[in-house]
């Protein structure tokens, strides 16, 4: 079905399709977005207005595409990657789709980098897509960069349904349990999850809007 959706709906992207092979030809593991997804992402940032994004989770630089595509010319996504093999990969995509200009990749551990990021902010849309354990502390960063009406998506919320499982021990599933206990408990927000089927397996969103 997301190949049909893929070759039938979205068409054909050079741009996106190069990247996914870049990225595996470099060998860096395949936990990209799909396309629809990453179409889903192109469509939200338009829908924003945003002009300024902030992405936790760069890997090779596809969902940074999709997102950056929705920029005007002025604006601008910051996206953080812990690993600076996988930063430069996406900075050649980046750059080879036409939207480098707007994409600022900083290298290095996210909670280490988030802390710098106050003078870029107030971000319309913030993509948490990095490692699941620490989902609760990036949603936090989330609110304490954004402003009301500031967008929050956030990837893998359902993991085949493991997010279900109270008893597991596994960090990434208690990372995102303790972001929904967040996300349900903080006034300032308004959220809700999409459970997804795609090409890539069972999954899904978050989504939250800042509201004070
Ligand atoms: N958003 C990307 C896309 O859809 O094209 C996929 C991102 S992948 C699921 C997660 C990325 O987060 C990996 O590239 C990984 O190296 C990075 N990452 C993991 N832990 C991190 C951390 N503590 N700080 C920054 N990046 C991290």
């Amino acid at each position: 079905m997301d190949d049909y959706l893929t070759d039938n709906l979205l068409g054909s992207d050079d741009a996106l399709g190069g990247a996914a092979r870049a990225a595996a030809d470099a060998g860096l593991p395949d936990i990209a977005v799909s396309a629809p997804q990453g179409r889903f992402l192109t469509l939200l940032a338009g829908m924003v207005g945003a002009r300024s994004i902030l992405e936790v989770g760069t890997l090779g630089g596809y969902s940074a595409i999709c997102l950056a595509r929705a920029l005007p010319p002025d604006g601008t996504l910051i996206t953080l990657e812990a690993d600076p093999r996988f930063a430069d990969v996406a900075r050649g995509n980046v750059d080879r789709a036409g939207v480098g200009d707007r994409v600022d990749i900083r290298v290095g551990t996210a909670l280490d980098t988030l802390p710098t990021l106050h003078d870029d902010a107030p971000f319309d849309l913030v993509f948490l897509d990095a490692d699941k354990a620490n989902n609760a502390a990036y949603f936090r960063w989330a609110l304490e960069l954004g402003r009301p009406g500031t967008v929050i998506v956030v990837d893998n919320v359902v993991r085949s349904g493991a997010i279900a499982d109270t008893a597991s021990d596994d960090p990434g599933v208690r990372g995102t349990q303790h972001m929904f206990e967040l996300m349900a408990t903080d006034p300032r927000v308004d959220a809700t999850a999409l459970q997804t089927v795609a090409g890539k397996g069972y999954d899904g969103f978050a989504l939250a809007l800042v509201t004070g």
